[in-house]
């Protein structure tokens, strides 16, 4: 079995499969690195091209750490923009097992609050959104961090590039301490390590250096 096969990882003969069914047969380099760490529950800086697969590496994390019992958001995902999140929600819903019947919900700027408002009213498991809709959110208490077990910043050079700095700490203040923290990103300007030094517990940083 080559090293870097799904089926090293502790993951569920159902997600296994699922991979299997989706035609993700070997993990990306950037998904072989950051895996082992993820899934062990520790904090972890990834660095890695656009296009790298970076997107699954975090959503079988965050579905490692679902139970699709407990009807409470879990899990948050943020994001530089609506497109972005959009395909977020997306990866995940097609990682996660159908017969959990996971409920992931995107909260993006740009789309009407009344809908997103009825939509958590009918709750969510899995939450992916944009730093300053979430605050939005939080701020009116339509959404409720209390039970996340696990944050996930997507793209977070480019958040930090577009001023979300401010909007993501003010998230992170209403997420439990015990949680864990997966940042991703393309880069790692000095913004990064300041953001993780902050925000972070302990983290592993993995990086896969473009190929040339
Ligand atoms: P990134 O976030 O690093 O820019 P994405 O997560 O968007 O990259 O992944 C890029 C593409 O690779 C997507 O179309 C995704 O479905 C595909 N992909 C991810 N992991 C695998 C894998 N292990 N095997 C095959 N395709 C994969
Ligand atoms: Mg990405």
């Amino acid at each position: 079995m080559p090293a870097t096969a799904f089926s090293t990882l502790p993951l569920s003969p159902a997600t296994l499969a699922n991979l299997d069914r989706l035609g993700y047969r070997e993990m990306t380099a950037i998904q072989a690195a950051s895996l082992p760490p993820a899934l062990l529950g520790k904090d972890l800086i990834a660095q890695a091209k656009t296009g790298s697969g970076k997107t699954a590496a975090f959503a079988l994390a965050l579905l490692a750490n679902l139970n699709p019992r407990r009807f409470a958001v879990q899990s948050l995902v943020l994001c530089p923009t609506r497109e972005l999140a959009d395909q977020v929600t997306a990866e995940v819903r097609r990682l996660a097992r159908a017969e959990d019947n996971t409920k992931v919900v995107t909260l993006t700027g740009g789309v009407p609050l009344r809908g997103q408002l009825t939509t958590l009213e009918h709750g969510a498991h899995v939450v992916v959104g944009t730093p300053g809709r979430v605050l939005d959110h939080l701020e009116r208490g339509s959404l409720r961090l209390d039970a996340l077990n696990t944050l996930v910043l997507d793209e977070a050079d480019r958040m930090l590039d577009m001023g979300f700095l401010d909007d993501i700490a003010k998230v992170v203040k209403q997420c439990p301490p015990q949680r864990q923290t997966l940042l991703f990103s393309a880069t790692y300007p000095e913004g990064i390590a300041r953001l993780a030094a902050r925000f972070m517990r302990e983290p592993v940083t993995v990086k896969v250096a473009a190929q040339h």
